[in-house]
């Protein structure tokens, strides 16, 4: 079965295919979907399935799209589904601003969550949850990943997502996970 991914991030791509073999994953780009679907729901399930339904209808394929951020229990969950556009600026930006919060902040617990959805050209939809648990350090350590992962010191891991190599954090990740329950769905 061939399915559209709705992203072009490139470790997000990798990890799909890694975990939905049997399935044929084509970036939206390479279905010809050049658009922007904007990010207008209030959770990450919300957000996958609004991405996964416009290109399974801009293209006629069946599409596969997630949506995932950081939520830390002393900042009331935030950012959510506002990582990406936390400080407005980039990565490195939303990184600091996320060290600026917590400034004084002792209890530091929070987890990735991720929602995933597949629509099939026909309509059916199918959608699974997955979440990593940890702590957030007062420094970055480690260089591998993107986003916050130099932040995320996992409970699983007993490092940081950036200190895992990219097979490590896959076993555990929000993504990974949510990923594997969908297979399971399937
Ligand atoms: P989106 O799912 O592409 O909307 O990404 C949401 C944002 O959450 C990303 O830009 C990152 O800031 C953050 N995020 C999601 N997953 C991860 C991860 O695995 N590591 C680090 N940051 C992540």
């Amino acid at each position: 079965m061939k399915l559209v991914a709705a992203t072009g991030n490139p470790h997000k791509l990798r990890e799909i295919r890694e975990i939905l073999t049997g399935f044929e994953i084509v970036s939206a780009r390479e279905a010809g979907f050049c658009g922007e679907v904007e990010e207008t729901g209030e959770t990450f399930l919300e957000n996958a399935l609004l991405k996964a339904r416009s290109i399974a209808n801009a293209t006629g394929m069946s599409a596969i799209a997630d949506d995932s951020g950081l939520c830390v229990d002393a900042l009331g969950g935030a950012p959510g589904v506002f990582s990406a556009r936390y400080s407005g600026g980039g990565d490195a930006e939303n990184r600091a601003l996320l060290l600026k919060n917590l400034e004084g902040v002792e209890s530091r617990r929070a987890y990735f969550c991720c929602a995933v959805a597949l629509v099939r050209s026909d309509g059916t939809t199918y959608s699974a949850e997955g979440r990593a648990y940890g702590t957030i350090l007062h420094a970055e350590r480690g260089k591998h990943g993107f986003g916050y992962d130099a932040l995320f010191y996992s409970d699983d891991l007993g490092k940081t997502f950036a200190e895992a190599d990219e097979e490590e954090k896959n076993s555990v990740s929000h993504r990974g996970r949510a990923l594997r329950a969908l297979l399971e769905k399937l």
